[in-house]
């Protein structure tokens, strides 16, 4: 059986990202700052992000935001990412549906955290600063911000959950080998890190340690500036080239996806790869298309979370965020999909899905390594356990069409590659995953 992948000439790469916030029928609400409950502006932004992210995380009339040419010089290092046309599986589920893939593993660090961890690092050295910070939890986007830097000749310093420190030893291998310097957190090198260990000094970390002790060190760093991989409305803006170039692609197939499936951390591939087709729903040349986020049972923010002001982070150090919720003393059950361990949804997202534009789905690990080892088997692709959860919410949805004998396509967007995470294939290979 022949494979099929679409590709798009440099021409025709997208010259912009698509901000979603001004066809939004209800807005979302401001962020708040937590000691003055007022919103914040981008003053108050620009004291940890760059000037230029912190314009854009508050941007809520300019549909259209220029990607600025030295940014687009470093996506064609690896865009467009390949829009697959996945035979291999649907013919193993047996399914009349048309299944498509967004491969954003080909990137140089091997995940879609990229596209917004080059124009963050770009945007600080342009405004003069000298240093980059951020936390890392499974070791993605850190990975991601230690070459960015690289390329644009800043440095980094990454605060990485403690527990993937320890288990995944090469993620922090690459960071190293981009040039980062990597501290486990909670670390005694700053004040968060320091009240957290002497609570409780046996403490794992999460992202909310890490976070805290990452906003810490760009607040008291001159020329240090704060980034973030998930959550924010920048984020996911920088994200929206993947969607940006599905819609090219899928049309150069002849087809437009009915379902279009992302897996669910902060939420900026879901909304990287839904928005711009969304888009077509708000502005009504299109009806019915559905948009499905694929959360771990573990994390439900979407589907048990609740709806409210909550912070970013577990110091409570972020603004306030209007957002699905898990509360940001939530612990996540420690499994594989480092990268979906948050507590909350963002902003754009959860108001979309409170108003009901946008839909979840939860995934049980175990489920979701089956659909990986499946996807990987037909399609020769090892997939991040994050993206696994997007794999088996495209199954549900192929299983769906098969039950109903109907033919619908669907679009789900491939975040990263499993090559870093074997262990956790062991692991389910061996029957020891809970
Ligand atoms: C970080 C990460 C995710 C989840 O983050 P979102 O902001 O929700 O997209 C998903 N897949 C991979 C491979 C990741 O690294």
């Amino acid at each position: 059986m022949k494979q099929k992948r679409y590709f798009l000439d440099e021409k025709d790469l997208p010259e912009q990202w698509y901000n979603i916030v001004p066809d939004m029928v209800v807005k979302p609400q401001p962020m708040l700052d937590p000691v003055t409950r007022k919103p914040v502006t981008v003053e108050d932004l620009s004291r940890i992000f760059s000037l230029e992210a912190s314009r854009q995380e508050l941007n809520a009339t300019d549909r259209w935001i220029p990607i600025p040419d030295k940014v687009r010089e470093m996506y064609t290092y690896y865009r467009s990412t390949p829009l697959v046309r996945a035979y291999g599986l649907e013919k193993a589920l047996d399914t009349p549906a048309h299944i498509y893939f967004k491969n954003e593993s080909v990137s140089p660090v091997g995940s879609h955290k990229l596209n917004s961890a080059i124009p963050q690092a770009y945007y600080c050295k342009m405004e003069g600063d000298t240093n980059v910070t951020t936390e890392t939890g499974a070791g993605q986007w850190g990975t991601a911000l230690a070459y960015a830097a690289s390329v644009f000749g800043i440095d980094s310093a990454v605060y990485q959950v403690k527990l993937s420190y320890e288990q995944k030893p090469y993620r922090r291998s690459m960071m190293q080998v981009f040039g980062s310097q990597v501290t486990a957190s909670p670390s005694m090198s700053t004040r968060a890190g320091k009240d957290i260990l002497t609570v409780n000094p046996h403490h794992q970390g999460s992202l909310g340690t890490a976070i805290s002790e990452a906003v810490e060190l760009a607040r008291m760093t001159p020329g240090c500036k704060y980034t973030l991989g998930s959550v924010m409305s920048h984020v996911t803006l920088h994200q929206t080239i993947i969607g940006l170039e599905a819609e090219k692609q899928i049309e150069m197939a002849g087809e437009y996806p009915d379902v279009v499936i992302g897996c669910f951390g902060g939420g900026s591939n879901f909304g990287g790869i839904s928005f711009p087709f969304l888009r077509h729903v708000l502005d009504g040349t299109r009806k019915g298309t559905r948009f499905v986020a694929a959360e771990p049972e573990s994390c439900p923010k979407m589907t048990k979370g609740e709806f409210g002001y909550d912070f970013g982070d577990e110091a409570g150090y972020t603004p306030l965020i209007p957002m699905f919720s898990l509360g940001h003393k939530f612990r996540p059950a420690h499994i594989h999909a480092g990268g979906l361990r948050y507590h909350g949804a963002g902003a754009i997202v959860s108001q979309l899905l409170k108003d009901g534009f946008v839909e979840a789905a939860d995934i049980s690990q175990m489920d979701s390594f089956a659909a990986g080892t499946l996807f990987a088997r037909t399609e020769g692709i090892v997939p991040a356990p994050e993206s696994c959860h997007a794999i088996a919410a495209a199954i549900r949805e192929a299983a769906a069409c098969r039950e109903e004998g109907v033919q619908r396509t669907i679009l789900f967007n491939l975040t990263g590659h499993g090559l870093m995470d074997m262990a956790a294939y062991d692991q389910y290979l061996a029957g020891n995953l809970v």
